[in-house]
């Protein structure tokens, strides 16, 4: 750590022989550090975010040819108002709704708007195309590709990314970047291997906590960060029908009511920078604003005076969204009842963290919120609304793109760790963590060829018929294969016609039992438990919470589920 790290002078060839990219990690958010790689290639040298605190880290060699900025989180565009005074001609590459949202007039203006999905030139053989992220508005993966000679190079950075669409943020396009065989994939790990519910489900859980809470006259308190989660959370409660047309008050800090503003400036500009029912939503009513109907959000006086002007006082039920930066005593004296906070799960905090650094890394929120309190006993909630791709959506997305290097970079140094030491990873591609200050040098072998698809082969059998049965014979290759010794173990083999194939499956255990399971609804099982859905289990009281579990599993937590 601290140690300078220099751009090479403009000229140096990194890619003297057309195989060798170096990879500058100034901050690769393992901490709060925040994000910003430099990339040399070619003699090209771009840095990708710059999330830095201050510019100690980039040392005093000589600027970079370009800047990417892939969102406007704090950890990934903290540093460009520094950057841009001390190198004011350098340019800044950004998607518009990153420039609208990094909420800086002077320094949105400066900066250089990229189009979706059409590469744009950056230098002679240099150049980068942006796609969408998932994450947040606006979130960009970069695809920056360098040609030299007959060879060509190409390097992916997806930034903060997510593969599942949000309230209101379009997924990542798996599907348009299958086997696009970067040489390198620069990405998130930050939830490492964990696993976790689908984002519909994380959802419904929140719900559910929330209405416990408030279902006991609580206010309710969620910290958030400027940009994202807390969108997110009230475009969640202005939709979800167990809030739609309650009664219930939300209350939003002026520090998150101008990001809101934000946001809904973009959408006014740039409909299209949100997804298509949201554009529809907002044509009918304000997303983030509107007083006449349930549930209401208003906007939290700014100060003690304002709020004795309007002679309010809180009233429970009801919800805070605010800043952790907000002086948040002022608005507990106005409720003298109980309070609870709902912190997001710790795997998610970085852009939280961040944001809580201004008050210097001791500080400690939910103790302050407490002192503050009239009556001290508050209540602590933790609930996920992750928008990182979690260990399953990590694999997919280096599976699908297939690249020949993998950086992982962005959470703890634990979450990456597990998630490089996969085999499903460590046998296909070569997994690196860059740690901050040191290079990584990263060899391109042109001859390289990226490692095929998982793709079953095809065997001949054959199908003799007699009156009473048709009998399928297999060959050797097949009933000697050990996966097959492993997925027949059950006895029972599921075969079905799929255009001209007969396509064979054997029935594993855990279907079987699901199938027995069905004939026996009442058996206390997992399968047959009302919090069992898609294989995890979603009771909050369970040990197996939150986790994969086999149909048939047990817990005291069962609760059977009614028949629709
Ligand atoms: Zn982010
Ligand atoms: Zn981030």
């Amino acid at each position: 750590m601290g140690a300078n790290v220099v751009l090479p002078p403009p000229g140096v060839t990194d890619v003297a022989d057309g195989d060798t990219v170096v990879c500058y990690p100034y901050g690769v958010g393992h901490g709060h550090e925040g994000i910003s790689l430099g990339l040399s290639i070619g003699g090209h040298r771009i840095l990708l975010d710059c999330g830095l605190e201050d510019l100690a880290p980039l040392g005093d060699g000589p600027p970079p040819d370009a800047v990417f900025c892939s969102h406007a989180h704090l950890e990934h565009g903290r540093g460009l108002g520094l950057l841009r005074q001390r190198w004011p001609q350098v340019p800044i590459y950004a998607t518009a709704a990153t420039a609208a949202l990094l909420m800086d007039k002077a320094l949105a203006q400066s900066i250089k708007i990229l189009p979706w999905r059409l590469p744009v030139e950056l230098a002679d053989n240099f150049t980068i195309e942006l796609w969408p992220a998932g994450h947040l508005p606006g979130a960009a993966s970069a695809l920056l590709t360098y040609t030299h000679g007959t060879q060509r190079y190409r390097f992916f950075y997806t930034g903060d990314c997510f593969l599942s669409s949000t309230r209101l943020v379009e997924g990542f396009p798996l599907a348009a970047l299958r086997g696009l065989n970067p040489d390198v994939l620069i990405t998130d790990g930050s939830l490492g291997v964990a696993r976790y519910p689908n984002r519909r489900q994380q959802e419904n859980q929140l719900i559910e906590q929330l209405r416990s809470q408030l279902d006991q006259s609580r206010c309710v308190v969620f910290p958030v960060p400027l940009l994202g989660l807390g969108q997110e959370l009230l475009m969640l409660w202005r939709s979800h029908y167990h809030f739609t047309g309650q009664p219930l008050t939300i209350w939003v800090d002026p520090a998150l009511g101008r990001s809101c503003d934000a946001y809904l400036e973009l959408l006014a500009q740039k409909p299209d920078a949100f997804p298509r029912n949201v554009q529809n939503f907002a044509q009918h009513q304000s997303i983030f604003w509107d007083d006449r109907i349930n549930p209401t959000i208003k906007r939290l006086p700014q100060s003690a005076a304002d709020w004795q002007h309007h002679e309010q006082q809180l009233q429970a039920p009801a919800v805070l969204l605010v800043h952790p930066a907000t002086p948040i005593d002022l608005y507990c004296q106005r409720y003298r009842g109980a309070w609870s906070v709902f912190l997001p799960e710790q795997a998610d905090l970085c852009a939280w963290q961040a944001e809580l650094n201004r008050h210097g890394p001791t500080y400690d929120w939910f103790d302050s919120f407490k002192n503050a309190t009239a009556s001290g006993t508050v209540h602590l909630e933790t609930y996920q609304l992750h928008s990182h791709c979690d260990g399953d959506g990590t694999t997919q997305l280096i599976h699908n793109l297939r690249p020949r290097h993998v950086v992982l970079v962005h959470g703890p140094l634990d979450h990456l760790s597990a998630l490089a030491n996969l085999d499903s990873l460590q046998s296909r591609y070569q997994v690196h963590i860059p740690l901050p200050g040191n290079p990584l040098s990263l060899f391109l072998d042109t001859r390289f060829k990226s490692p095929p698809p998982p793709r079953e082969p095809t065997y001949e059998g054959t199908v003799s018929d007699s009156p009473n049965q048709i009998s399928l014979q297999l060959p050797s290759a097949i009933s000697n294969d050990a996966r097959w010794q492993s997925f027949a173990e059950t006895g029972i083999v599921e075969a079905r016609w799929q255009g001209d194939n007969l396509v064979l499956r054997g029935v594993d255990p855990s279907e079987l039992a699901a199938m027995t399971n069905r004939l026996a609804p009442d058996r206390a099982i997992c399968d047959n438990c009302q919090f069992y859905q898609q294989r995890t289990c979603q009771q909050t009281r369970s040990p197996m919470f939150g986790r994969l579990v086999a149909p048939d599993g047990h817990c005291p937590e069962f609760i059977v589920r009614s028949i629709e």
